[in-house]
């Protein structure tokens, strides 16, 4: 057994994590960075469930199943003629694959350029001695190590919150993982949840050629988002896009049968059986903190079985920090890399934060949808006094050009300053279209600002520019 003593010990190699790690390097902290992930192949793969099974991969998924639908359903009208059009299914997970190789492998590479030695095995919390806190690490080899952190971060993620009535195989039941990587497409696909991976896969496996059904337990649609938002998205998901979405729909149980599933679910009609092939259960996920033994030193739970961290991610235990899943606030990448940065920088004496009323939420159907700050039923709520301005998609020349019209943009600003509060986009590049709201509400801006910079025509963000200027009841092509 060896031991040694790092500024910092960080525990998971997930964005939180590996983000956490450079910034402590840049910053001239010793680091060492223990993750556990194995790939399919039984390799060390850093990244996390995001680069290895999540944001990376679905999006990948996502772009090739659309050109596929595109190909099949939108060149002819471009006069682009391409006859026959085939799906080689297994050409397009290896492309997924090898961008997963590649990101994952530029982690490494960025551990050896900024010095940061790498752990591949599983850590728990030790105690603590007179030279910091000792995590002990189970490597692969049945061995153990001990690195001994001045500070710890843990970053240990989240996983797919299990259901009772469906048991996860990855065989016919499959969770996120199991979503990514269906050698075929099955001709009749269920999804329980229709969040943002059931969405999002429900969409792959559609536009590949599913039948698909999502079972979802809420009566609303995409509680979290906008509700104009959310019920124009309903309606371009089920009508255009051809998924059927089931809001209210209570499951009870799934019988396996030899090829397929009965997926039992009750709703305010009565109780149903959906046959399917494949289902994929994405019903939310869950903070993982198991066997990091957090009793050795005494940190504490919350009431979701995350860490317990303040805004600033300081645990209830002095030198102990949490940041991304596996604590408070949305379960984003981008928001766990900014909180990795924020706590590497105070380890380094520096006074960094995350603010949280500036997160940006992507879903990436088509059209994406895309949010921040607040919403309509929020400011409500609230009883804050505002304003309201959207444009749509269908007026702007790009969007035209592109041949993505639908959807639009809202603007919602204080009434008596006129300061923007949120942002709401349900459109092409919707993903890429927010970050300009998320600058204009970082920088406190009103929609007067927006509506006074000049947009590049023709273009995109001209919609949010319109829709600034529709505050105030002046946008210009309408
Ligand atoms: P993780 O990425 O989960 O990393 C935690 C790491 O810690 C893992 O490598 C794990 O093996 C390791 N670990 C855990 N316990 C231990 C231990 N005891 N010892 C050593 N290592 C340990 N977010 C977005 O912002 N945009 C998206 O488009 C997006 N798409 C997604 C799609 C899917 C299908 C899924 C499932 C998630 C998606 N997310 C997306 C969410 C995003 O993946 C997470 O918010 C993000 O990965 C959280 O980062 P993290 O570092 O906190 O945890
Ligand atoms: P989610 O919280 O987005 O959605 C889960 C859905 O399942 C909800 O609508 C919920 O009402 C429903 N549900 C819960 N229990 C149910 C039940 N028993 N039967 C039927 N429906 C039920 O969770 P998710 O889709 O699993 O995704 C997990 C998290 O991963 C997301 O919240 C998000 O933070 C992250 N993620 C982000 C992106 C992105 O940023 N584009 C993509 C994928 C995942």
């Amino acid at each position: 057994m060896t031991e040694q003593v790092f500024d910092v010990v960080i525990i998971g190699g997930g964005p939180g994590g590996y983000i956490a790690a450079v910034r402590a390097a840049q910053l001239g902290l010793s680091v060492c960075c223990v993750d556990a992930w194995s790939n399919a192949k039984g390799k060390p793969s850093l990244g996390g469930t995001c680069l290895n099974v999540g944001c990376i991969p679905s999006k990948a998924m996502l772009e090739s199943s659309e050109n596929y639908h595109k190909a099949l359903h939108q060149f002819a009208e471009m006069g682009i003629e391409v006859g026959t059009v085939n799906l080689n299914l297994q050409q397009m997970l290896a492309r997924k694959n090898k961008i997963v190789e590649q990101l994952t492998g530029g982690v490494g590479y960025l551990f050896k350029k900024n010095k940061i030695t790498s752990l591949h095995g599983k850590a728990a919390l030790a105690g603590k001695n007179a030279a910091g806190f000792v995590v002990q690490v189970r490597l692969e080899n049945a061995q153990s190590t001990e690195v001994t952190g001045r500070q710890v971060i843990l970053a240990t993620g989240s996983v797919a919150r299990a259901m009772e009535a469906a048991p996860v195989d990855n065989i016919q039941i499959l969770d996120n993982e199991g979503a990514l990587a269906l050698e075929q497409v099955p001709a009749r696909l269920g999804v329980i949840g229709s969040g943002v991976i059931g969405l999002e896969m429900g969409s792959v496996w559609k536009r590949l050629g599913s039948e698909v059904t999502i079972l979802e337990a809420m009566d609303s649609f995409l509680a979290l988002a906008d509700e104009q938002l959310a019920r124009e998205a309903f309606k371009m998901l089920t009508r255009d896009q051809g998924l059927s979405i089931q809001l209210g729909a209570k499951v009870t149980r799934v019988d396996r049968k030899k090829k397929s599933l009965q997926v039992h679910y009750a709703d305010s009609q009565g109780e149903h059986v959906l046959e399917v092939d494949k289902l994929i259960v994405a019903v939310g996920r869950v903070p993982n903190t198991e066997g990091l033994n957090l009793g050795a030193v005494g940190v504490q739970c919350d009431a979701r079985g995350g860490i317990q961290v303040d805004e600033h991610c300081r645990t209830n235990v002095p030198g102990i920090w949490a940041v991304g899943d596996v604590v408070r606030g949305p379960m984003l990448a981008h928001k766990a890399e900014e909180e990795g940065v924020a706590v590497a920088e105070q380890i380094a004496g520096q006074q960094s934060h995350v603010d949280f009323n500036t997160i940006p939420w992507v879903i990436y159907t088509a059209p994406e949808l895309a949010w921040v700050g607040q919403n309509e039923q929020q400011l409500k709520a609230k009883g804050i006094d505002y304003r309201s301005g959207s444009f749509p998609f269908a007026a702007n020349g790009r969007a035209k050009g592109l041949g993505e019209t639908r959807g639009f943009v809202k603007v919602l600003a204080e009434r008596a300053t006129d300061r923007i509060l949120g942002v709401h986009i349900l459109g092409p590049f919707a993903s890429e279209l927010i970050t300009e709201a998320v600058v204009a509400m970082e920088f406190q801006a009103s929609s007067e600002d927006i509506a006074r910079i000049v947009h590049a025509h023709p273009s995109l963000s001209e919609v949010f520019h319109e829709a600034a200027l529709a505050v105030d009841g002046r946008a210009l092509n309408m």
